[in-house]
């Protein structure tokens, strides 16, 4: 029997995913679930959706043949530069499609969880689009460590509610935005970041993703005469721009994917998010997956030197690939990434993302044949981590 790796009909990936919620959270998602096929299929909705990543995010994003890296590996490597998009991200993709299911079930007010603030910053952008009013729930450690997101989150108009509970950090931010949901059934649209949390949430974040890899086939095709690459590498935090990146081509058995995830200071130590390598199936975010635990179920600080890889946990879509084995897991240390990152600047005058910087860093990892096709999902621009890079470049040393 072919192995599916598509949901099925009670939101689960094989043994994973689903929709473990507190029972009075219940109308909230089942109104979710009733309704978003209908609206992700309706043609006026494809219509709005499709003209605003277009004229307002700027799709499609380039596919951009990097010639010097392609000569340095000895493959033809091409980066999806999502980097490119408004608010520098992937995340739009997400947000957008998320607000405007909002207004297609009539709600007033958006509410959102963020930890290192680039979710928050988007869905504040889209909310400032439609004239929404936005809620924030952020952990106050996180406020206090990504003040430039908060200023931006309340330049667009957003108000940032602190998480004072815990660790005061993602996972807590998360509680405070499900309970403030739980009191507002009726007018509140909860906007997930990831493809995380419980069904149908995942598919639908994987769905609004998508549009990368629907891309990357059209302009493959432009480019080489076929539509499929021999590779595609994506970074995971939670697995939404992996989502996209991987979405079409899951079912061609030619194409590997690759997902880098975060080593931290190494998978052995104790300071590393790499939930797929190290993780135990639990149940977080109303969903189960694989995560990092305790023996007793208490959920692990993650470590990573970039914020958006920072999750204990990872969507259910990509446990199960990584189960299957249809999804090829490297865990990249938080050294490796850097230097990757460095070598993108000075290679093809391209400042990544942390994040994507782990994606570019599983480079090192696979023994390429020349006319390999290889796509590099660029999730993102670099300009936040500035203060990382300029930090970390080896002393005294120009890059
Ligand atoms: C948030 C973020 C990520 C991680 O999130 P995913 O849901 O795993 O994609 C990766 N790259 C960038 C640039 C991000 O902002």
């Amino acid at each position: 029997m072919k192995t599916q790796y598509h949901i099925n009909d009670k939101g689960f990936y094989g043994d994973f995913g689903g929709a473990y919620i507190p029972e009075l959270l219940h109308s909230n998602v089942e109104e979710l679930l009733q309704n978003y096929k209908t609206v992700l299929n309706d043609d006026k909705f494809k219509e709005e959706l499709k003209t605003l990543l277009r004229d307002y995010v700027g799709r499609p994003s380039p596919l951009y043949y990097s010639n010097r890296l392609s000569q340095k590996y000895g493959a033809q490597i091409y980066l999806k530069r999502e980097d490119l998009n408004h608010t520098g991200a992937h995340k739009i993709n997400n947000t957008i499609g998320q607000i405007l299911l909002a207004k297609h079930l009539n709600k007033k007010r958006i509410i959102a969880e963020t930890g290192a603030g680039q979710h928050g910053v988007a869905t504040a952008t889209v909310c400032a689009l439609l004239g929404l009013p936005c809620i924030v729930y952020m952990g106050e450690t996180d406020i206090k460590r990504q003040a430039p997101n908060v200023e931006k989150m309340r330049l667009l108009g957003a108000e940032v509610r602190p998480a004072l509970s815990g660790s005061k950090t993602l996972k807590d931010a998360t509680n405070e935005a499900i309970r403030d949901w739980i009191n507002n059934p009726e007018d509140t649209y909860y906007i997930i970041g990831s493809v995380v949390g419980p069904h149908p949430y995942p598919d639908m974040v994987a769905q609004f993703q998508s549009v990368i890899s629907e891309e990357i086939k059209q302009q493959l095709k432009e480019k080489t005469g076929n539509e499929n690459p021999d590779y595609v590498i994506a970074c995971i935090g939670g697995g939404s721009n992996a989502a996209g990146a991987f979405y079409h081509f899951i079912d061609e058995p030619s194409v590997k994917l690759i997902a880098a995830e975060a080593a931290g200071k190494g998978i052995d130590t104790n300071h590393t998010a790499a939930s797929i390598s190290i993780g135990t199936t639990g149940i977080i975010h109303g969903s189960k997956t694989l995560m990092m635990q305790t023996s007793d179920g208490q959920i692990v600080e993650p470590y990573s030197i970039s914020a958006g890889l920072d999750y204990p946990g990872v969507g259910p879509m990509h446990a199960h690939l990584a189960e299957t084995g249809r999804v090829k897991v490297i865990a990249i240390t938080d050294s490796d990434a850097l230097s990757a990152g460095y070598e993108l600047c000075k290679l093809e005058g391209i400042i990544p993302a942390l994040e994507s910087a782990h994606a570019l860093a599983c480079l090192n990892h696979i023994s390429f044949k020349e006319d390999d096709v290889v796509v590099i999902n660029l999730s993102g621009r670099g300009d936040k981590d500035l203060e990382t890079y300029t930090k970390h470049l080896p002393h005294g040393k120009q890059n």
